[in-house]
Parts: structure tokens; C-alpha cells; sequence
């Protein structure tokens, strides 16, 4: 996803400086964007400290895919505390605008459906997710008391499932685990009876509420969530992969990881009032874009 941030805010004429301590993402994602001398990239961890002259900060530091921020839950559980502490230094010591990259995951596996800002979550704090959830939440609590005690103007945006082209093949997420299967031939592996609902947020549509979030007055600190309302259960977006791909695939069952939320959508009538947002990009729209990376990367 950072990525593609970098690509719009340099589109739209801004200097960027893109940290990245290369954990889960490629410095082929944005090999393209070496030439363009408004375009910095700094090998770093957020969990030091790190001394800038900036105007905004983008937080979006965190491995997102349970298999990646599984393997290393103190350093997963780190990155969003102690990295949010530096960037918020970051931003105290500058006075610069920071944006909280927050997640649906803080809602947990969710009581109240479609989800809005104002529910407050059901997080097991002692599970194998809550690495990730307790994590992000911490750190929502550290922009919200940054705002109280430091008068920092603060943005925090909870996004839901995203997809994208740059997805890395085996990040483990369904979405590209589903196509680089279906692409391979290979059986589609169903966690549970695949009943299970998300709501899949296309990248572009993404970015654009990311970027207006950032510009909106002071006072407005979210948090807001950001991603596409429409719903699908597991079992529907393996069969419009299939379709998609012309694959041969099977379905393959196997067994649901602990704590997997068995639903999720989002209420977005915040980001539709404050940010005059929403999703136009279809998933079938979106799930062909990303199919034909894949077919590049993979060279099917
Ligand atoms: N920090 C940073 N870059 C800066 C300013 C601060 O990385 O430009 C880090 C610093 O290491 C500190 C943390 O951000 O531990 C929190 O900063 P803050 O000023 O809030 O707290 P303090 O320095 O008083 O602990
Ligand atoms: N999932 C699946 N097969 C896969 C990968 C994931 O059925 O190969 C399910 C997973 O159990 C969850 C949903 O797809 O219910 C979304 O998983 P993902 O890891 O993409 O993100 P989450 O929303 O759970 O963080």
C-alpha cells in the first residue's frame, strides 16, 4: 500500500521520504519511482528513533498478513507501540500532521455489524492476533493522548480488507492467496466453511480516502473507517476468482486459525460526510487489475 501512496502524493507534487525497513514489502514496488529526484527511501525500523524535517507522516508501519505479523509478535506488537511513539515525537518535535494507518481488526471479531466508529471492539487481548489488534489499538490510544496532552494535529483511519497489484504472492491474505492458486491450478484453501464475510477495499479507492483524510481541518481526528461496504463471504470470492481466472481449481477445507472474526463490514457514513468519500471500484473490477499483475509476476 505504500507503494501506491508514494506514487499519488508524488503525482500530486509533494517531496516524499519513503522509510521502509524492507520486512514484508519489495524495493520492487517502487524501483520506478529511483529517478524522480522528489523521491527519497531510507532503510529503517520505526521501532527507533528517527530525526527528519517533515510537514506530514503517513504511519502505515506494521506487517498486515496474520502469517507475517504471527512470526514475530513482540516485533509486530513493537513496530505499533514504539514506532508510533517515535513517529508521534517525530511529529511533536516538527509540527508536522500525522495520519494513523488503524485497522478494522480493533473492532476484533464484532458483536455489531455493518461496524461504525463509536463500537469499541471484542479483542481477545491474550490470542494469537492480539499481537496485531492490542498493537493498533495501543497506538490509536498514543495519537489520541498525543492530541490531548501535546495539541498534535493527529488523523486516524481504520481500514478494512485491501487488495491490490504489489500484493506479494505468498503474503498469505486471501485475496492474493486465492489468485496465485487459481492461477496455478493448485487447490483454493478455505479456513473454516468459508461462511465467513469480509469486504474487500480496492487500492486506489484506498489511497484517495487516505490522502483526503490528511487534508481535512484540524479538528477533524477520526477515527474514521475507510473501505468498501459491499460484503462477500469467503466462499464467493474463491468462486469469482475461478471465474475470473477460467481456472480448474478446487476447494479445499482446512481448518479455521483461532480468533478469525466471522464477519466484517464497514459502516462509512463518517467518511462519506468528512471526507466526502466512498469506494467506486467494483471487486471484479479490482480483482482483474490484481489477477493480471499476478499473471506478470508469476508469468502465467
Ligand atoms: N523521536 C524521534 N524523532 C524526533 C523526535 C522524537 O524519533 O524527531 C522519538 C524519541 O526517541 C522519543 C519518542 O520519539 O523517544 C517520543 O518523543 P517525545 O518527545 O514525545 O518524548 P520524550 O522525548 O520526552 O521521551
Ligand atoms: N482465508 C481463507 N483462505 C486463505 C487465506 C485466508 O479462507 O487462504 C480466510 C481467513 O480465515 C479469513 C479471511 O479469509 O476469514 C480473510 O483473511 P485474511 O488473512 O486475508 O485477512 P483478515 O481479515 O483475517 O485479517
Amino acid at each position: 500500500m505504500g507503494s501506491h501512496l508514494c506514487e499519488t502524493l508524488l503525482e500530486q507534487g509533494n517531496e516524499v521520504i519513503c522509510v521502509d525497513n524492507f520486512y514484508t514489502g519489495t524495493k520492487n514496488n517502487i524501483l520506478h519511482l529511483f529517478p524522480n529526484p522528489h523521491f527519497e527511501v531510507i532503510r529503517h525500523d520505526v521501532t527507533f528513533p528517527l530525526y527528519l524535517e517533515v510537514d506530514q507522516i503517513y504511519n502505515l508501519a506494521c506487517p498486515a498478513s496474520p502469517i507475517h505479523y504471527q512470526h514475530d509478535p513482540v516485533q509486530t506488537t513493537k513496530t505499533s507501540v514504539h514506532g508510533a511513539i517515535n513517529m508521534l515525537g517525530l511529529a511533536k518535535r516538527v509540527k508536522a500532521k500525522i495520519l494513523q494507518a488503524s485497522t478494522s481488526e480493533v473492532y476484533g471479531d464484532p458483536e455489531v455489524h455493518p461496524q461504525p466508529e463509536t463500537y469499541w471492539g471484542k479483542v481477545n487481548p491474550i490470542g494469537i492476533r492480539s499481537c496485531y489488534d492490542e498493537g493498533k489499538r495501543c497506538a490509536e490510544t498514543l495519537f489520541f493522548d498525543y492530541w490531548r496532552q501535546h495539541q498534535l494535529e493527529i488523523k486516524v483511519i481504520r481500514i478494512f480488507n485491501t487488495y491490490e497489484p504489489n500484493m506479494h504472492p505468498n503474503d498469505g491474505r486471501v485475496v492474493s492467496n486465492f489468485i496465485v492458486q487459481a492461477l496455478k491450478g493448485e487447490p483454493i484453501t478455505i479456513y473454516g466453511d468459508g461462511l465467513q464475510t469480509r469486504s474487500f477495499c480496492y487500492v486506489s479507492d484506498l489511497i484517495k480516502g487516505m490522502v483526503a483524510m490528511m487534508a481535512t481541518p484540524k479538528e477533524v481526528t477520526g477515527p474514521i473507517n475507510v473501505g468498501n461496504p459491499q460484503e462477500f463471504t469467503m466462499l464467493e470470492l474463491a468462486k469469482a476468482v475461478i471465474r475470473l481466472t477460467g481456472s480448474k481449481s478446487q476447494l479445499v477445507f482446512k481448518d479455521l486459525p483461532s480468533d478469525d472474526p466471522k464477519q466484517r463490514k464497514p459502516n462509512i457514513d463518517i467518511a462519506k460526510k468528512e471526507l466526502g468519500w466512498q469506494p467506486t471500484v467494483a471487486l471484479e473490477d479490482g480483482l482483474q487489475k490484481t489477477i493480471a499483475y499476478f499473471q506478470k509476476t508469476l508469468n502465467i
